[in-house]
């Protein structure tokens, strides 16, 4: 693994950032809809002219094979840009509402407006999908836009910094790099939204700074997604789903599977598929392209300590100087262990037995609500868990493929985050829905709740 590069100092934030941005709303100069196309054509650009760079970037940053760079951060990005640029004309429209009976006539309609400046702050694992999906969101609704990445992919935000400037709109589109110090500058700062990904810890922060000025946010928070096998599941299609979610990204994935309850009377069984399925998937993943590393050496070590929660069934291994833990499923681990009640974001797999499908409804009940959970088992108690559980997502017999459904909404709830996007959600989060109702001068009706209130008037 080739070390990474110390990442450029960042140059000092302006204090008139947003103000100098917001200007570029207020002008009007973000409004129409073919700056808002010119936009989401430009974001397209900025990726598909420059693939080889954003290959090369992702390497560096987490070790990401060119393929699943293409599948779980360009692709996304680009669809997503794709679908907004043919729906924006028609989002952006005023829809008319009906008016009651007694303010007749009259017309009614919402305007959807631009809401101002955003400041997006994304996280390094998915760091340019999950950066730029809500950027699209953003511009689709004429918003200026601050993009702050993560300094732990350096990489990819150098390069989003380079490139940025050559394709978006200067003066309403910016890039700024950095750590939390830069992070809490930007904060500072009047914005008129902001949305956040990352850990729970600096969205608390986040929260905090935005009910200073009454900021909007959205909160796209972490995962300890759990998985319930259930006795009636189909074990194999289990194993092989539940393994290829969790070792995407080696693990660092925020809906990635974090912990696998399974019906005591199919433990083994399962166990057995799984480590079937580790090692079709991955038969080498010291040396395959398509196994990731840990993005740094801290986040390494925080994660090979989980592996003290339990004993390794298998994998186990840890290489700090390559920045590798191997695929691994963790056994006799105590409900109350790190490994099952935080997030690991990292290819570690807890693998614990309960007494039935009840145990496990009890248990989410206790627990904070994820951002996922996903069931295997037959249609009865998947139906029953949907209905019985509360997550951001569901995923019945299938984990983390949510994701790629653009009319689902995607986002958490409670401690798992709030605000959802994707699609034409993105759109109206971006934007303020103005309620707009207009009454002709004459005739004049509403003289009729004008005081004073006469019998006569009553009577009307
Ligand atoms: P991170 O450390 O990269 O932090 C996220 C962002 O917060 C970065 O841009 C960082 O600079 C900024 N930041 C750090 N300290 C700050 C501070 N004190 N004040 C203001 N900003 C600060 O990423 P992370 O938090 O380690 O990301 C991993 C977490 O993100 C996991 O918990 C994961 O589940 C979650 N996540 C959630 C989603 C989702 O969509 N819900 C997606 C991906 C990751």
């Amino acid at each position: 693994m080739t070390p990474k590069a110390p990442a450029p100092a960042a140059p000092p934030v302006s204090p008139t950032l947003a103000a100098d941005l917001r200007e570029a709303v207020t002008s009007g100069r973000t409004r129409s809809a073919a700056w808002r196309r010119a936009q989401l054509d430009g974001l397209t650009r900025m990726l598909t002219q420059n693939l080889s760079l954003w290959e090369r970037a992702l390497a560096t940053d987490l070790g990401k094979s060119a393929d699943e760079t293409h599948v779980s951060e360009v692709a996304l990005v680009l669809d997503e840009a794709r679908h907004a640029r043919a729906n924006v004309g028609r989002w952006m429209r005023a829809k008319p509402v009906v008016a009651p009976l007694s303010l007749q006539p009259a017309l009614a309609h919402v305007r959807p407006e631009p809401l101002g400046v955003a400041l997006i702050i994304a996280p390094w694992n998915y760091p340019l999908q999950l950066q730029l999906a809500p950027v699209v969101g953003a511009l689709a609704a004429g918003d200026a836009v601050v993009m702050k990445p993560s300094e732990l992919a350096p990489a990819t935000a150098q390069l989003l910094a380079e490139l940025a400037p050559a394709y978006l709109d200067e003066r309403a589109v910016r890039v700024v790099t950095g750590g939390a110090d830069v992070a809490s500058a930007l904060l500072a700062q009047r914005w008129d939204h902001i949305f956040y990904t990352g850990g729970e810890r600096v969205g608390r922060i986040v929260a905090h700074a935005a009910a200073e000025h009454l900021t909007p946010t959205v909160l796209e928070l972490g995962g300890a997604c759990p998985v319930w096998v259930d006795r009636t599941a189909d074990l194999a299609i289990a194993a092989r789903r539940i393994v290829w979610a969790k070792l995407l990204n080696a693990g660092q994935t925020c809906v990635a599977p974090n912990h696998v309850f399974v019906d005591a009377s199919v433990r083994d069984a399962l166990v057995a598929e799984l480590r079937a399925a580790i090692a079709e998937q991955h038969p080498e993943p010291r040396t395959s392209p398509d196994y990731g590393r840990m993005v740094s050496q801290a986040h390494l070590e925080r994660v090979a300590e989980r592996l003290g929660d339990g004993t390794a069934i298998v994998g186990g291994d840890v290489d700090a100087a390559d920045r590798y833990v191997a695929p691994t499923l963790l056994g006799d681990v105590a409900l109350d262990a790190p490994a099952v009640t935080e997030e690991t974001f990292g290819p570690i797999l807890p693998i614990v037995p309960l007494a039935g499908v009840d145990a496990f409804v009890a248990l989410q009940r206790e627990r904070p609500k994820p951002l996922a959970l996903y069931a295997f088992g037959d249609r009865s108690v998947l139906d029953r868990l949907e209905r019985v559980t509360t997550s951001g997502a569901f995923g019945r017999n299938v984990a983390v493929a949510h994701i790629m459904v653009r009319g689902l909404p995607f986002g958490g709830v409670g401690a798992s985050g709030h605000g959802a996007y994707h699609g034409r959600r993105s759109f109206d989060l971006f934007s303020h829905a103005k309620a707009v109702l207009a009454k002709p001068t004459h005739p004049e009706t509403l003289a009729l709740v004008f005081p004073p209130i006469t019998d006569g008037k009553r009577e009307v």
